[in-house]
């Protein structure tokens, strides 16, 4: 059982601001699709039996991609498919959204980012999502780490942030994506102390140097028990993130270097991770 824990769908135009990709033009070497075939996404997915598909409400950054877009898509393959509401905290209404996402539109987790969305992890509109979470039983997937957008404020993004609420709100089952990055070391501080906080490595192996020390750091404070396997299409495919964790060693294949094991790289590629966040499908 293989299961991408993070996956994105959205239509350009209509879902992105032209600042948005326009600033993702500038950042990326290669430019990823800006429009998103939902058959595209699910030929994507075939390596995988499961699959995260995100909601993205970051009006503040210039992506909107509704509850209910992602709910119509996930109900064409409901065996394969998990849909992940997204509110936005700074807005009304946010808690009776996500409600709504849960029960009305069958979602089984919720999106959050606070450099994206601009508020502070401890905000009190916050944390009355994280406490509508915690009714619900549902997972937090969080995007505590950078990213391009000129106007996102960084202030908000390092991982150590979530302390906090994982201690407000122990029961509360919270993923870090991308592993923090670029702060890798603080994201994995964490997660080794809090048990309900875990980490994916979406969006990682192409910083190839970054992501070797990055997993070789969670071999030695052990927590690779805590990642998760996922893929952050359209910015990778899952197949191409399976195939880079097999090459993370190949920096230091030849040298006395650590090398990080191929048991630890199966174990995180077959992580039942529905079972870890407490997911029923
Ligand atoms: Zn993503």
């Amino acid at each position: 059982m293989i299961i991408d824990c993070h996956t994105h769908v959205w239509q350009y135009p209509g879902h992105l601001s032209e600042t948005f990709v326009q600033e993702a033009s500038l950042m990326r070497k290669t430019p990823i699709n800006m429009n998103i075939d939902l058959a595209d996404h699910w030929k994507a997915m075939g390596p995988v039996d499961r699959a995260f598909v995100f909601a993205i409400k970051f009006a503040h950054s210039g992506m909107v991609v509704p509850n209910e877009y992602v709910a119509d898509y996930v109900k064409q393959h409901p065996e394969k498919l998990i849909g992940v509401a997204s509110v936005d905290p700074t807005e009304k209404g946010a808690v009776e959204e996500l409600e709504r996402a849960v029960q009305d539109l069958g979602m089984k987790a919720l999106k959050l980012s606070s450099i994206y969305q601009n508020f502070h992890p401890c905000d009190e509109r916050a944390m009355a999502v994280y406490e509508k979470a915690c009714q619900l039983r549902i997972p937090l997937i969080v995007h505590q780490a950078t990213t391009f957008p000129r106007n996102a404020p960084l202030k908000y993004a390092n991982p150590v942030l979530m302390e906090d609420v994982a201690l407000k709100f122990p029961d509360l089952k919270i993923v870090l994506a991308h592993l923090g990055h670029p702060w890798e070391r603080e994201a994995i501080v964490l997660i080794r102390k809090q048990p309900n906080v875990y980490a994916d490595l979406s969006a990682l192996y192409y910083r190839s140097w970054q992501f070797y020390n990055s997993m070789l750091l969670c071999v030695e404070y052990d927590v690779t028990h805590k990642l998760l396997f996922g893929s952050d299409y359209p910015v990778t495919t899952p197949q191409d993130s399976i195939d880079n964790l097999h090459r993370v060693n190949r920096h230091v294949i030849d040298t006395p270097l650590p090398k990080v094991s191929k048991d630890v790289i199966e174990e995180i590629i077959h992580r039942d991770t529905l079972s870890v966040l407490g997911i029923e499908t």
